[in-house]
């Protein structure tokens, strides 16, 4: 009986000293792969677990591992920011956009969220102007092409019930001025979303919500889909999700404008340009005292 115990004592020793020189080792090699900005490792912090002498703090050691990038305390967007710095940057500026799109086929040669990315590249743009933060974009929207591949159109009142969550909770957060920005045709999706604004404002009468599409060009406000202009503003802000090689043959142009094919980048980046300089003069119009 003593020496199966004394056996056993013996292993489990043995067995600890080896897995310390193991650990040791593992650690020599770690720090020298520290210096080669090697990545973290599972023993970093497995001898830490164990209760062992070769623990390192693993903090310390994923400090010197990886550098860490610059910290950013300000974004227009407001998912990036921590709580602190979104509330930091509501007390500058109490402004939140709200982008809103559809999910609608928009022709062989344009991504199913043009609206939405339209928008939201507005509202980011207009927010470096006025200050604010912008929400995540929505694509949810029961208005489209419906029955088309890739149109996912949710019910009018599953639209309602999310449009008034998102604008209560923006008044409960203390938000003077929303912005809700819809880059869908507007003559349907505009009056909507008022409709709704127009709702919760009863209850947080300090709220005040302007309603309004990126379609505001000084000019040519009018929308257009899977045309020219919706075409040339996609090549500017996103042209890797554009195939203007599929503008041809009878079938391309099925659902959209036949004047797609004159879209050019250029084109969309002036429009575009032009669309923000009215767009941030009507939101600067709106926020003056009444
Ligand atoms: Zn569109």
């Amino acid at each position: 009986m003593t020496s199966q115990f004394e056996r056993l004592r013996r292993m489990i020793w043995e067995g600890l000293g080896n897995l310390t020189r193991y650990c040791g080792g593992k650690h020599r090699q770690r720090q020298r792969g520290a210096a080669n900005g090697s990545r973290r490792s599972f023993l970093r912090t497995a001898p830490g677990l164990l209760g062992l002498g070769c623990a390192v703090a693993p903090t310390f050691v994923g400090a010197q591992e990886t550098p860490p990038e610059e910290k950013r305390t300000s974004s227009q967007r407001w998912e990036e920011l921590s709580a602190s710095d979104l509330v930091k940057a509501l007390e500058q500026t109490s402004l939140v956009y709200v982008p809103i799109g559809t999910l609608e086929f928009h022709g062989a040669h344009l991504p199913l969220g043009t609206d939405a990315i339209h928008s939201y590249e507005l509202c980011l743009a207009a927010a470096k102007r006025t200050g604010g933060v912008v929400l995540p974009a929505t694509h949810w929207s029961p208005h489209g092409h419906e029955g088309w591949a890739g149109s996912l159109l949710v019910r009018e009142e599953t639209f309602r019930a999310l449009l008034t969550d998102v604008f209560t909770l923006l008044c409960e957060q203390g938000v003077k001025f929303i912005v809700a920005c819809t880059g869908h045709y507007p003559a349907k999706q505009e009056p909507a979303i008022r409709k709704i604004a127009d709702e919760v404002v009863q209850r947080f009468p300090e709220t005040r919500f302007l309603v309004l599409g990126p379609w505001c060009h000084p000019t040519d406000p009018s929308a257009d889909h899977g045309g020219k202009k919706e075409t040339a503003l996609m090549l500017s802000l996103r042209p890797a999700l554009v195939h203007m090689e599929r503008l041809s043959g009878p079938e391309a142009m099925r659902g959209i404008s036949a004047s797609a094919v004159d879209g050019t980048a250029q084109f969309g980046k002036d429009y575009f340009s032009a669309e923000v300089d009215n767009f941030v003069n009507k939101v600067n119009e709106a926020r003056q005292p009444t």
